[in-house]
């Protein structure tokens, strides 16, 4: 019983963590960092703007602590994260997931912790932390970080926070002490409702920080969660539901790109167009299912024999198109080959062997309807000459 008690909980834990498929890793990470980025724009202008209406409207000069050296820190820690954050995000063509996360981590960190020297600067006189309550919550709403990320780095700062007013009020209460004269000592009930006071800040700063713990990993789980639902959703719609392969206007599009690509780059692009051999009889002999596990079958070998660069897609029925990359005409046929060659000695339980034929053609100029029609064509003649062969369109 207890065992499954623990299980449970170990399963609750778990689920409070949405897993990334790992092809899928990278992308999510790029994108939140991208969206970070702008963000990191958008508030490090808003605090630069704060602090130039501060400046110019402070005539008498109450603020005099906008003056000094921080306040300049703090403009100049913004103007370069501007900086920092237009550049990866709209003159860099790649960003790195992980260490642009640890800038927007240590971004986060200097706001709240610049927060809390702010919010305890009156300390003794105003007692506030609501300029640290203000920017954890906005730190935690704002940004797309890891919850282990937000974990660590609120509760760090929450310890930091409780730290230094321990300190602080400490350190008031000693120059006090020292400036009353012996027998006359009205300090000591002041002196422990300020210690009621500063715990009951610590107390308050604790709360918050679990609340915006909850509140930052909530934004960062939804985030994930929409991702996540746009990906299956993609996938439907330029997908082939039985075998996962790309659906026929899919391949034909990727076909479009490619050429696009070879004209630019002068790379050779090849397709094949394959198709499995007297298919009809399985279907009659052994009845649908057992031809649709047939075509998955061949789906899967055909993912596995060509480069992770290359596209496989259903044409039709039981027709594919592979668009081989960086592939001249030689190349193409010795893959189409050898995938011929590893379907032959696939065993898919029947009683006879399954066995495929296709039709290579190599880029020469003509549009994609074109080569589609030339493989297709070589097709046809690898049909005629009896099936289970290759033949390339460059031969007539
Ligand atoms: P050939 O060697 O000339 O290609 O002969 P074939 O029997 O394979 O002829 P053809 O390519 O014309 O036949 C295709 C058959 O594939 C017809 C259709 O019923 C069947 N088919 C198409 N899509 C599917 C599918 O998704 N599942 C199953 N089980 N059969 C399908
Ligand atoms: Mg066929
Ligand atoms: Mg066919």
């Amino acid at each position: 019983m207890e065992g499954t008690g623990r299980h449970n909980i170990f399963q609750k834990l778990k689920s409070l963590i949405i897993p990334i498929p790992k092809d899928l890793k990278d992308e999510f990470y790029s994108r939140i960092v991208k969206e970070n980025l702008v963000r990191v724009m958008i508030i490090s202008i808003i605090y630069v703007l704060f602090e130039i209406i501060i400046i110019f409207t402070d005539v008498q000069k109450v603020y005099s602590v906008y003056e000094d050296k921080l306040s300049t820190l703090i403009i100049i820690f913004h103007i370069v994260f501007i900086l920092i954050s237009y550049w990866l995000r709209f003159k860099k063509n790649h960003v790195n997931g992980m260490a642009t996360q640890v800038i927007i981590y240590l971004y986060c960190f200097v706001l709240v912790y610049w927060s809390i020297d702010t919010s305890l600067e009156y300390i003794n006189e105003h007692g506030s932390i609501t300029l640290f309550i203000l920017t954890l919550t906005g730190t935690s709403a704002f940004f797309y970080r890891r919850p282990l990320a937000t974990l660590i780095t609120n509760f760090g700062l929450c310890i930091y926070f409780a730290l230094k007013i321990k300190y602080l009020v400490e350190d008031y209460i000693m120059i006090q002490l020292g400036n009353f004269s012996p027998g006359n000592f009205p300090v000591e009930n002041t002196v422990d409702s300020m210690f009621i006071e500063v715990n009951l800040h610590i107390a308050d700063a604790f709360l918050i920080t679990v609340i915006c713990c909850a509140l930052g990993i909530v934004v960062y789980k939804l985030r994930l969660k929409v991702f996540l639902e746009k990906k299956a959703l993609e996938e439907l719609a330029l997908k082939d539901s039985m075998t996962n392969l790309f659906n026929h206007k899919t391949i034909c599009d990727l076909l479009k790109k490619e050429i696009r690509r070879s004209k630019r780059s002068s790379q050779p692009v090849s397709i094949l167009m394959t198709d499995i051999d007297h298919f009809k009889k399985v279907n009659d002999t052994y009845g649908h299912q057992v031809g649709d596990q047939v075509i998955i079958k061949i789906s899967k070998l055909l993912t596995e024999v060509c480069r992770e660069t290359d596209y496989v897609g259903r044409y039709g029925g039981e027709e594919f198109l592979v668009v081989l990359i960086d592939t001249n005409e030689d190349g193409a046929k010795k893959f189409a080959e050898r995938f011929r060659k590893e379907v032959e000695k696939m065993d898919f339980g029947l009683p006879y062997q399954v066995t495929v034929s296709g039709g290579v053609k190599t880029y020469e100029n003509e549009s994609a309807e074109e080569m589609i029609k030339l493989a297709d064509r070589a097709l046809y003649k690898a049909k005629e000459k009896g099936r289970n062969c290759i033949i390339s369109a460059g031969i007539n």
